[in-house]
């Protein structure tokens, strides 16, 4: 496939992040070590996505004395796309301790590949000012731009996506339904394939985490 520029991909070519890559791909990773590459590849692209977050101003005293300091004046929800997207909300809060998390549950039918959705606990109205969309894998874009018009209609103004792998097919979905929102990932992979998995990919990043790989 010719390579594709997308204006609202931010892919991280930092060599820690490319060397937990492709443990996180390869197939002899068992669960628990994937489940740590997991945390530790979204901190490292967690941390770049947060590059612009908001600060204000404080004074600090040191055991020495006053200085001028700063904080983080974004609220800032969390939004894991159930049920892949939960082993990346440890490292965001590691991060980010004071973020909301707002579970989301959107599951793709197998046969139309469309999300659906099946679990929202949002609040009423927003009370968060940037939400980050947490899911390992950008395949077809389905449940991605689901979840944004979801958090859109619940009033989030600024919202980015944060995956570990994305295929084309689903940064462009993301991008020519909202060319707003920017997908911040470590892999820019091949395509998908027939099934809607992506190649080379990983498999499914829920079985790989939670180890339910066996019926299939
Ligand atoms: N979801 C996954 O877990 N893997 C893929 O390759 C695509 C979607």
């Amino acid at each position: 496939m010719a390579k594709v520029r997308f204006r609202n991909l931010i892919v991280s070519s930092h060599p820690a992040v490319q060397h937990k890559l492709a443990l996180l791909r390869a197939a002899t990773t068992e669960p628990k070590k994937f489940r740590e590459l997991v945390r530790e590849l979204t901190w490292l692209v967690g941390y770049e996505a947060l590059a612009d977050a908001r600060l204000r101003e404080i004074r600090v005293r040191t055991p020495i004395e006053e200085t001028d300091g700063v904080e983080l004046a974004d609220r800032i929800g969390l939004v894991p796309i159930l049920r892949a997207g939960l082993g990346m909300v440890d490292a965001m809060l590691e991060l980010m301790p004071t973020a909301e998390v707002w579970h989301l549950g959107l599951f793709r039918d197998e046969r139309t590949l469309q999300p659906v959705e099946y679990y929202n606990k949002l609040p009423d109205s927003a009370t968060v000012d940037l939400c980050l969309i947490l899911d390992p894998m950008l395949a077809t874009g389905g449940s991605a731009t689901a979840a944004i018009e979801v958090l859109k209609a619940w009033g989030a103004r600024r919202i980015k996506l944060i995956n570990l792998i994305a295929a084309p097919e689903g940064v462009a979905a993301v991008e020519a339904a909202h060319p707003d929102v920017p997908v911040f990932t470590a892999a820019l992979d091949r395509q998908l394939n027939e099934k809607g998995y992506i190649m080379p990919g990983l498999g499914d990043a829920g079985d790989r985490q939670f180890g339910t790989g066996h019926s299939g």
